[in-house]
Formats: structure tokens, C-alpha cells, sequence
């Protein structure tokens, strides 16, 4: 079952289940939008996968599959992100 995160993994926003603004890589690596598509260029920085939006889980199965509450805060070495992201950010994710 999908985590949702709480918080962006890279700049700590907020991202509580009905935000649009979570996006989430194959192994639910979350980031904001803004860090997902504006600094990683839709390339994760720990598995090189592209993002998609998190879809918001209904309000009558919130209550019964709660959203995560764990944190998980770990700014990336954008020097680093950015060569994975140059490497990757052109080539489909069907390819990576
Ligand atoms: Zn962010
Ligand atoms: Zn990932």
C-alpha cells in the first residue's frame, strides 16, 4: 500500500494527503512538485525513475489506511543531482 509521506524529501514542505503538489518515484521516493519537475527535471536522485503525481486517497479510507507519519528529510548533493539528472532527464523512462 502507498505510504504518503508527509513532508517533501528534499526541501521539508508539507505534503499532507490531499496536497496536489506530491510527487512520488517507483519507490515512493515524495517530493514537491517544484523539487521533483524544477530542480530534478523529472529524474529521482536516488533511483534515476521519473515521478508521477500522488493521488489522494479518499476521505472514507484515510481514516482506515492512515497516511504515514514519518518523516523523511534528506536534502541531496545537487551537484550530484544535477549529473544524474543531466544523464537521465532526455532518455524515456521506459529506457532508464
Ligand atoms: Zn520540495
Ligand atoms: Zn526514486
Amino acid at each position: 500500500m502507498l505510504e504518503i509521506r508527509p513532508n517533501c524529501e528534499h526541501c521539508n514542505k508539507d505534503l499532507p494527503n490531499t496536497s496536489t503538489e506530491a510527487m512520488i518515484c517507483s519507490f515512493e521516493c515524495t517530493y514537491c512538485k517544484t523539487c521533483a519537475l524544477e530542480i530534478f527535471e523529472n529524474v529521482c536522485p536516488s533511483c534515476s525513475g521519473n515521478f508521477v503525481e500522488r493521488p489522494i486517497r479518499p476521505q472514507k479510507e484515510i481514516t482506515l489506511y492512515p497516511a504515514s507519519t514519518k518523516q523523511i528529510f534528506k536534502p541531496k548533493d545537487l551537484e550530484k543531482a544535477k549529473l544524474n539528472s543531466d544523464q537521465f532527464k532526455n532518455v524515456s523512462p521506459k529506457r532508464r
